[in-house]
């Protein structure tokens, strides 16, 4: 699965600090006493009743001695029969499973064949039904599945964990003008008269959350790879934008196959392009799902890519459907993988600066959840709903892990070690001991440690590092502690760090072994070094506190080679705010040739607050041209509230190239928080562009104002009729405007109920804001029963935040 697609700003931290809730429990894959051979799903979709009719024709092998009774997961079927050989077999349905008695005890290894016949009529989950209505007339009619994590139980009988594997058939009938896609290869596509038929058979067993259908009026855009063929699906009329979003996914084959030595191991590969998904993408073996809130125009292109998702979702045709987490304690060994290899591809495609700047990234997204939220082990079995699981650290920080190994093995190695890992696994369930021994394997060496360390345990290590040189002893002193708090969860780290001296234009490097509170290392030299780095390639997930005198932040900024480095002293200048550090940064942001930096550039001269940083930032909207650089320049413009950056702003804003620059812009202008430019606003919220961002801009913009109006306009635009991004961005805003209006919050207990999924999540998160019992009360219905993970765990955390904020206003010994 890729992260919820959202438009950056819409994620919100809900601040809480406890992974497992009360009712946590260790999770353990179920018992089984057949495993499942082949299915063969034979359906029928009736689009006006949000009906699926369906026979699964299931073979199966006994695991136990005598095995009489077989358990499928199924929720709310309704029409059941059981048959086997012609004869119907006795069950019990308890509305979650199907509980089969065998006539007779069926001996281990020995094969037998069931039929389920079923119906199940708007699904709570699992398979979605979406379609025109009076205010989306134009919206097309489609369905779609998503069994990750346990939904595909909604649609379909089956042993619903990831430990199980077919192989399976998907035979499907549907209106005569609609594509059904689904897993392995096209056998036959037949019509009869106003249906058709589409039979997909694949080979190669898969877990059933993998299985996938997606059916809707679909162009087929014909790609390959090889001679696999390669096919991108979306609404006509949107073509372009399809080829737009998907068209490098050969190049990601290539690259994924040729590096890992495992080509692509399926019949074709499919994405098609979703309406209303609930995610950014789901890896459904060789049939991906993508939202279609993915595909994008000419302009958006400039600044926006569909690369990351597409090679997420392509990555996990090895890392999740070729193996597999055995079970969801092990999920990072999908999701850590997919969005190390979505960064690799970038790397491969785009170069090393965006490959490291991606993977600064993905660390900062696990450091604020480990701030703001919680911490906890990579793989841990201790969870309330499997969805929990899904988070910033399952990805990001798994990421940053699997770049570790990837360092301290060596390229060749890893490489290696990835070949072994899927070939000795292939179409397998996998642990995470399976990948330490594929490494120990294939290169000797044995990671059980560093494992302990960084994926069983939580945490990272916090350095501090000081430096200074002796002059009497012609010495380079570091000393390096660790500072983080080391308990049961958290480790003191064993691990090699590279410490490197400049002087004079040459550079030495020494290798070290971090394993102490604290260290003192010292290298010969014969005057004071230039610049002291640690870990210069940073290579290891660490927060570092390295107090350097200004003079080497400024060399750091303007000749360290590496991204990072550049980025760090930028950022240290920036709070050192003194005039050499500004001199050095105005300079550099003109100098630097990476637009990332040159955004980092820009925030830290924001953070300085000086005039003369305002006149770099201005005069860097007169000459740097890259529209992501530009963006952050807006938004680093946004915190000196002044004329001079309204008229600025204002008069460039609308000429920008690419759209997330100019949204910014009317963001910026927005913190300006001035009253007369809600006419401003309120003209672009007229405008039309690529999945309304401007007009989110424009909200986002006219809930700052915090005037009477904001509030009647945002409430306007959180109603359904309205594109969910822009709904998203009203209702965000709308409980940010909470406080100042009583009636906001029945407004968003009314939404609460509605039908978009993630329209309900961004109310959840919006209600929040409140501290009032009435909340608490309205959320509560949405922490448990047949529900998306995610809205569970929201509404959850939203209690939580607003039993905090009622206990701050009304703390319980009468004080405030
Ligand atoms: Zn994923």
């Amino acid at each position: 699965m890729d992260k919820f697609f959202e438009c950056r700003s819409h994620s919100e931290a809900l601040a809480d600090g406890r992974f497992s809730y009360p009712g946590s429990t260790p999770h353990y894959a179920p018992d089984r006493t057949f495993d499942t051979k082949h299915f063969r799903l034979v359906v029928a979709l009736d689009f006006a009743r949000k009906t699926l009719k369906g026979q699964s024709f299931i073979r199966l092998s006994a695991l136990s001695e005598h095995a009489s009774e077989m358990v499928f997961d199924a929720v709310d079927f309704k029409n059941l029969k059981v048959v086997s050989q012609g004869k119907a077999l006795k069950f019990e349905y308890t509305g979650r499973q199907i509980k089969i008695h065998w006539p007779k005890p069926v001996f281990r290894g020995a094969s037998v064949e069931v039929a389920i016949h079923y119906q199940v009529t708007e699904p709570k989950l699992g398979l979605h039904f979406v379609g025109p209505d009076r205010q989306y007339p134009d919206k097309p009619l489609q369905a779609w599945t998503q069994g990750e994590d346990e939904y595909n139980r909604y649609w379909f009988p089956c042993h619903d964990a990831p430990q199980e594997r077919a192989t399976t058939e998907m035979i499907v009938t549907v209106p005569e003008r609609f594509t059904a896609i689904s897993n392995g290869a096209l056998v036959r596509n037949t019509r009869h008269g106003s249906t058709r038929t589409f039979h997909w058979k694949h080979n190669i067993p898969q877990p059933p959350y993998l299985v996938s259908l997606a059916v809707g009026e679909f162009t087929e855009i014909k790609d390959h790879w090889q001679r696999v063929p390669v096919l991108y699906y979306c609404q006509p009329g949107r073509e372009e934008d399809a080829r737009r979003a998907f068209g490098k996914t050969p190049k990601m084959m290539e690259f994924f196959s040729k590096k890992l030595g495992v080509p692509y191991a399926y019949a074709k590969y499919s994405q098609v392009a979703a309406i209303d998904f609930i995610y950014g993408g789901m890896e459904n073996t060789s049939c991906t799902t993508q939202t279609a809130l993915t595909l994008h125009d000419e302009r958006a292109h400039l600044d926006f890519s569909s690369d990351p998702l597409v090679a997420h979702e392509l990555a996990h045709q090895w890392f999740g459907d070729l193996v597999t987490c055995k079970d969801w304690s092990h999920a990072w060994l999908n999701e850590s993988f997919a969005t190390y290899f979505e960064a690799l591809f970038k790397e491969h495609d785009m170069g090393y600066d965006e490959f490291m700047y991606e993977l600064r990234g993905n660390a900062d997204a696990y450091f604020d959840e480990d701030k703001e939220r919680y911490r906890r082990p990579l793989s841990t079995k201790l969870y309330k709903n499997t969805n929990d699981l899904f988070d910033r650290h399952l990805y990001e920080k798994g990421s940053c892990i699997l770049h570790m190994i990837c360092k301290q093995l060596g390229e060749a190695a890893w490489w290696r070690s990835m070949n072994l890992y899927l070939t000795r696994h292939r179409a397998q369930g996998v642990e995470t001991v399976d990948l330490i021994n594929a490494i120990q394997d294939a290169t000797g060496k044995n990671m059980r440690s560093f494992f302990d360390q960084w994926v069983f345990k939580g945490g990272h290590p916090e350095f501090k590092v000081r430096t200074w040189w002796d002059a009497k002893e012609k010495k380079v002193y570091v000393r390096v502690l660790q500072t983080q708090a080391v308990n049961d969860e958290t480790p003191l780290y064993t691990l090699p760090v590279t410490i490197e001296l400049r002087a004079g234009g040459k550079s030495r490097r020494f290798q070290e072994v971090v394993e102490k509170k604290e260290q003192l290392f010292s290298y010969p030299a014969p005057s004071a070094p230039d610049l002291v780095l640690f870990d210069p390639d940073h290579s290891i997930l660490k927060r570092v506190d390295f107090s350097k005198p200004e003079s080497m932040w400024v060399v750091q900024l303007t000749e360290d080679p590496h991204v990072l480095g550049r980025i760090d002293a930028a950022a240290a200048l920036g709070k050192l705010g003194s005039p050499n550090a500004l001199q050095a940064l105005r300079q550099a942001l003109f100098q630097e040739k990476f637009w990332g930096v040159q955004g980092e550039i820009a925030r830290a001269l924001a953070k300085t607050n000086l005039t003369g940083a305002l006149d770099a930032l201005l005069e860097g909207l007169r000459q740097i041209e890259h529209p992501k650089a530009r963006r952050t320049l807006y938004e680093a413009l946004g915190t000196f509230v002044s004329p001079r950056v309204l008229t600025e702003v204002k008069s460039r804003g609308g000429s920008e190239k690419g759209y997330s620059a100019e949204a910014e812009s009317i963001r910026t202008l927005g913190r300006m928080k001035d009253p007369a430019l809600l006419g401003f606003f309120k003209e672009y919220l007229k405008r039309e562009s690529w999945n309304d961002v401007l007009r989110c801009a424009a909200l986002e913009a006219v809930g700052m104002l915090q005037l009477s109006e904001s509030f009647t306009i945002l409430k306007e635009y959180s109603r359904y009729g309205y594109h969910p991004n822009v709904r998203m961005t009203a209702i965000r805003r709308l409980g940010l405007l909470g406080r100042l209006r009583g009636d906001v919050q029945t407004i968003l207990i009314d939404l609460l109920s509605d039908k978009y999924l993630l329209v309900q999540l961004s109310v959840v998160r919006a209600l929040a804001n409140f501290a009032d019992e009435r909340a608490t009360e309205a959320l509560m219905k949405y922490t448990s029963g047949e529900r998306d993970g995610r809205l569970k765990r929201a509404a959850e955390e939203a209690i939580r935040k607003i039993r905090k904020g009622m206990e701050n206003e009304f703390p319980a010994n009468g004080k405030k």
